[in-house]
């Protein structure tokens, strides 16, 4: 029997090994950390040997195949080791995939991921398709290739996903954008990242559909050097396109084929110019699909957008509170900043990725009214803006964060959480950060309404 070893005991490596077992393989999982009780409990249900706080390397190098998770990185000892004696290292999206035979619809970029790929989940939903979501999102890929019968797959991929695929193929490939992120794991080498998110379009015919962002400098440079044999389905707000998405005055127009479609900007749920490019995906990703237009219509009016990305909490006092705790790098916060169109009472701050700030300091010079760092070492943002803005305070938490916000904005602002740093520092993730944000949000509505 091959022998498969599964490292990583998350979502996509149990997953994995569960595939594997119900594939007939010899499969054998192992984690350096420890597995999380519910993960143990699949595992055991499926008869699947594991082990964890530690690497076996007699079990391990004796695979036919490795699967990893992405959180492993590519010079990890053992992965060294088993590419060494040639052991291909596969993803889970590689492993699972040779086992699906549904239309898949893949989703990466520096941003947008997660919202896109909702965004289309939603969209296939509504016209009625028999779909399943995967990849950096929900439940495991593998582990619903295995259980479940799905005729399309809307997946999410990280470039540390891509970097484990080999014979993968997507029936319809989308790149929304690519910005600086992830150096430390491609050897500070932009370069390698651009490649990393190419390999989307990894063996795409003609008959499959990639849909790019026309706008996006790093995208357009790396096209003119490669040859891709796939339908190239441009979205651009700058320029016309023949085929693809674009802006016309004040509406959206898909064109695909014969067809051409339009809908009004201000008839998108969801608001900023980012996501008006996800919006643009969704919506040419639903026309090659044959989705009526009425429910790619309703699907992008109708949908409420993802937690913690540009997510409106509530307005106290005519203030609007929105938590973006998800940016996590300056890229996405400058969406958030430029998306707002009232002053602002900034809350940004955490751990530093070693960003570059400059890019924001017209808007902010321009939207922020005060800004709130809330992070252990602010030192750079000070450095950054103190002399763009007029009142900078530090916090150690998001309810003095929220406190002070509060103090500080006046009738008709917003208050943006929009961090462009991760968020270790002071949270456990960026998820956490905004749950404990829209906690507060909340309890000052209530000290506010007087109850308390
Ligand atoms: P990802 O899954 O790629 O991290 P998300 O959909 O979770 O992306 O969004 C993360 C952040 O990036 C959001 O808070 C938003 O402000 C910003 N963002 C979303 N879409 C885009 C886009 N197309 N371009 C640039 N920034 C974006």
């Amino acid at each position: 029997m091959q022998r498969i070893v599964v490292l990583g005991g998350g979502e996509s490596g149990v997953g994995s090994a569960v595939l594997a077992k119900i594939k007939g393989y010899d499969v054998f999982l192992s984690d350096n950390g420890t597995i999380k009780p519910e993960a143990r409990k699949t595992l055991e249900k499926y008869e699947i040997p594991y082990e964890e706080g530690g690497h076996t390397q007699e079990k391990i190098l004796n695979a036919w195949q490795i699967v990893k998770s992405p959180g492993i990185p590519e010079n990890a000892p053992l992965i060294v080791q088993a590419r060494e004696k040639g052991i291909p290292v596969i993803s889970e999206i590689e492993f699972a995939g040779r086992y699906d035979k549904a239309k898949k619809i893949c989703i990466t970029g520096s941003n947008g991921k997660t919202t896109t790929t909702s965004l289309i989940y939603f969209m296939l939903k509504n016209a009625g398709l028999n779909v399943g979501l995967a990849g950096n999102i929900g439940q495991s890929y593998a582990f619903q290739v295995a259980t479940e019968n799905y005729d399309y797959y809307v997946l999410e991929l990280s470039s540390f996903q891509l970097d484990g695929m080999y014979d993968f193929k997507a029936d319809i490939a989308i790149l929304l954008n690519i910005t600086p992120d992830h150096l430390d794991r491609y050897d500070f080498n932009m370069q390698n990242y651009v490649n990393a998110k190419f390999r989307i379009t990894r063996n795409m015919d003609k008959e499959d559909c990639f849909i790019f962002c026309a706008d996006d400098p790093i995208t357009t440079e790396e096209l003119e050097k490669i040859v891709l044999k796939v339908k190239m389905l441009p979205i651009s707000q700058e320029k016309k396109v023949k085929e693809g998405a674009c802006i016309q005055e004040d509406q959206l127009c898909v064109r695909y084929r014969e067809d051409e479609y339009f809908m009004y900007l201000k008839e998108l749920s969801l608001a900023g110019k980012h996501n008006i490019y996800n919006s643009m995906a969704a919506a040419i990703a639903g026309k090659v699909l044959k989705i009526e237009n009425r429910f790619i219509r309703d699907s992008l009016m109708t949908f409420k957008g993802v937690e913690h990305r540009m997510e409106e909490v509530m307005s106290i006092k005519n203030v609007l509170y929105i938590n973006d705790s998800k940016a996590t790098n300056v890229n996405s916060s400058w969406y958030a900043l430029e998306s707002v169109k009232t002053p602002v009472v900034w809350i940004a701050g955490g751990k530093d990725k070693g960003n570059d700030y400059e890019p924001l300091y017209e808007l902010v010079k321009e939207k922020v009214r005060a800004m709130i760092c809330l992070g252990v070492h602010n030192e750079k943002l000070h450095e950054c803006f103190g002399d763009k803005v007029e009142t900078i305070v530090d916090v150690l938490s998001a309810k003095d964060a929220v406190q002070k916000a509060s103090e500080l904005a006046r009738p008709g602002d917003t208050v943006l959480l929009s961090p462009a740093c991760a968020s270790f520092d002071l949270f456990k993730s960026y998820e956490d950060r905004g749950r404990q944000f829209k906690a507060a949000v909340r309890e000052l509505q209530i000290s506010d309404s007087g109850i308390l």
